[in-house]
């Protein structure tokens, strides 16, 4: 826009160059007329303009010139119509030069000012953008229609899904809630770690009861300007009451409703409360017979504000776990619905496999081996697409780089070492798998997974764990006598199991069941004194030398199995879990029963 306007502000100048007329004096003008050079001449005034037959020379300049303008003195006396006459040049009664119109002048000198008012009209839109004044084009709801989602979507969460129907009853029939006098749900806080499927709950509550559906993140309230937040969540609220009954649902809410005391938040602290401020204001603001619910997801309901969780705000909390066995294989049965499934494809075998994964993985796996099976040029997703797709989700993608023949060797038996430690172990999560094929950062990985879900851990568990972690490490140096740096990430999860046990879980004596590391910030401003840390710190360090002892301890006892084990990983660079056991000569373990916390280990 801009530079249009210059472009015909450049072409008319250049223009107005070329045809302007030559400034000449009075005297040259006479010379002209007398010697029956001058073609025509318009007046106005005392001002004469006018063209000559044939160019003449400037006198003085060297340049020629046609087109000339004077000024005839107002003394003159001269008989210039006679001259004119004489000379047969024509009078003219329109200029004998085309002005610019004056359609086209007004243009240019009102084009920058339109710009600038242009320019700040968008401005202006895109602030109230912001502000959300841009006709609450920011919280448009999901139709009602668009919502697909039911519970039938939702798979897995049963006696979630039981909590939240009350919700779904209430948007139904809010009447009848009424009519009783009784005080339906203002605000339900669904906590979970992420892709438990809390979103996907929120929604399907919604399209259950058939309401409208207003989405906000939290994170979108605190990044912009301070009091740009509080008038977005007025907004929201007045949208979703105007298509009341219907459901906001904020996700993220711990980013604007933390503890207001605690750690200093860097920056948008003001624009984070003035936020948080407004929810609370909008929520004890709305009666319960205006049929808004106000559902907030979180993964840390432990630093949420407790003014979020007094009644009438969010004073029901539904925790959403990873699913179990048989929740991952509804789940699994759920995405599977649109794909098409070979007769060998056990989805139920798969969900023993796939312990601690969450919805969102599992949606994942399952549509990775449905791309594995097109790659693969099938019409169907077998067996074989679904476990290979969950060593790619599990371990990461494999790398094309080819290994020295001395690094693929340390890589093998540091795998067999935590292998091995894993097999040895008593009550350790049996060992699923070893490759040696180098996959995103690791040059290895061994996967150790437990048979049933397990929910928590013992001392011993823990312990073994620490040993497992580190017996990469003792075996390298059993064998090779040197330390790499490919036990980075070992170490990472041995020194923090040790500093759990010994700092949260009260599993240290010396420490005592006290909780001295705090879930988040330093310890000292939660008021642990120096010599605690310290002892904390002495602690850690015996804890993980006694397991790296014992890690080297038992290598050493077992060498001949870490040998016949490594030697075997060389040579087929992947084992599954008869092979690995067979090879390292050991009893797989019953399947065991019972429960202790969920999840695979990966070793690198
Ligand atoms: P969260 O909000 O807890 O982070 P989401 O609701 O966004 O998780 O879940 C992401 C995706 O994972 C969903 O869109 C869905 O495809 C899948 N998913 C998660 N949990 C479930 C479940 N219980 N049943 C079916 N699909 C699920
Ligand atoms: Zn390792």
């Amino acid at each position: 826009m801009v530079l249009l306007y210059l472009a015909v502000f450049v072409v008319l100048s250049v223009q107005d160059q070329s045809v302007r007329p030559q400034q000449v004096s009075y005297t040259e003008f006479k010379v002209q007329v007398e010697a029956d050079n001058v073609a025509e001449i318009f007046a106005r005034g005392n001002t004469i303009e006018g063209s000559l037959r044939q160019d003449r020379p400037l006198p003085g300049a060297g340049e020629n010139y046609r087109q000339f303008s004077t000024e005839r003195p107002v003394f003159a006396n001269d008989d210039l119509l006679g001259a004119l006459e004489q000379n047969n040049v024509t009078v003219r009664a329109t200029p004998v030069i085309q002005e610019r119109g004056l359609l086209l002048n007004l243009l240019i000198s009102v084009a920058p000012i339109a710009l600038l008012v242009l320019f700040y009209l968008w401005l202006l839109r895109r602030q109230s953008g912001i502000l959300g004044m841009g006709a609450g084009k920011k919280f448009q709801p999901v139709d009602p229609e668009k919502i697909r989602v039911t519970f039938k979507d939702v798979a897995g969460i049963d006696e979630v899904e039981a909590e939240i129907s009350e919700v779904v009853d209430y948007l139904k029939e809010p009447h009848k809630y009424q009519v009783i006098g009784a005080k339906p749900p203002k605000g339900v806080l669904l906590s979970g770690p992420p892709g438990t499927g809390k979103t996907l709950l929120a929604r399907a509550t919604a399209g259950e009861a058939g309401v409208p559906f207003f989405h906000a993140s939290s994170s979108e309230f605190v990044e912009m300007i301070v009091g740009v937040g509080a008038s977005r969540v007025r907004e929201l609220f007045q949208t979703a009451r105007n298509s009341a009954p219907s459901i906001i649902f904020i996700d993220e809410i711990d980013a604007i409703g933390r503890k207001r005391s605690g750690s200093l938040a860097v920056g948008g602290h003001d624009e984070r409360e003035q936020t948080l401020n407004q929810i609370l204001t909008e929520m004890d603001g709305f009666s319960s017979s205006e049929g808004v619910v106000v559902l907030a997801a979180t993964n840390r309901p432990d630093v949420l504000d407790p003014a979020l969780l007094r009644p009438g705000r969010f004073d029901r909390s539904i925790t959403v776990h990873a699913p179990d066995q048989k929740g991952r294989a509804q789940i699994l049965g759920v995405h599977a619905r649109n794909v098409r499934l070979a007769q060998d494809a056990d989805l139920q075998a798969l969900s023993r496999v796939t312990p601690g994964m969450t919805g969102a993985e599992l949606a994942n796996l399952i549509n990775e081996a449905a791309l594995l099976a097109v790659k693969r040029g099938r019409s169907e997703v077998d067996q074989r697409d679904l476990l290979d797709a969950l060593e790619k989700v599990q371990l990461g993608t494999v790398r094309n780089v080819v290994m020295p023949a001395e690094e693929r060797r340390r890589t093998a038996f540091h795998e067999s070492g935590h292998a091995l430690l894993g097999m040895l172990e008593a009550g350790a999560d049996p060992v699923r798998k070893i490759s040696i094929i180098p996959r995103g950062r690791s040059l290895g990985v061994t996967l150790s997974t437990p048979d049933t879900d397990r929910y928590g851990y013992d001392e011993n568990y823990l312990k073994g764990r620490i040993v497992g972690a580190l017996g990469g490490m003792a075996a390298e140096e059993l064998v090779f006598g040197v330390v790499t740096t490919g036990a980075e990430s070992d170490l990472q999860t041995s020194t923090h199991l040790a500093r759990m046990m010994v700092g949260r879980w009260g599993m240290s004596q010396r420490i005592g069941p006290v909780q001295v590391l705090p879930e988040e910030g330093d310890p000292r401003v939660a008021g642990v004194s120096e010599g605690m840390l310290d002892a904390v710190a002495e602690e850690v360090r015996a804890l993980v030398d006694e397991c790296y002892t014992r890690a080297k301890g038992l290598l050493q006892e077992h060498r001949w199995r870490l040998e016949a084990l490594a030697e075997r990983v060389l040579d087929k660079e992947t084992l599954d879990e008869p092979e690995i056991y067979e090879a390292a000569g050991i009893q797989r373990p019953p399947i065991a029963g019972g429960a202790a916390l969920a999840g695979q280990q990966l070793n690198q």
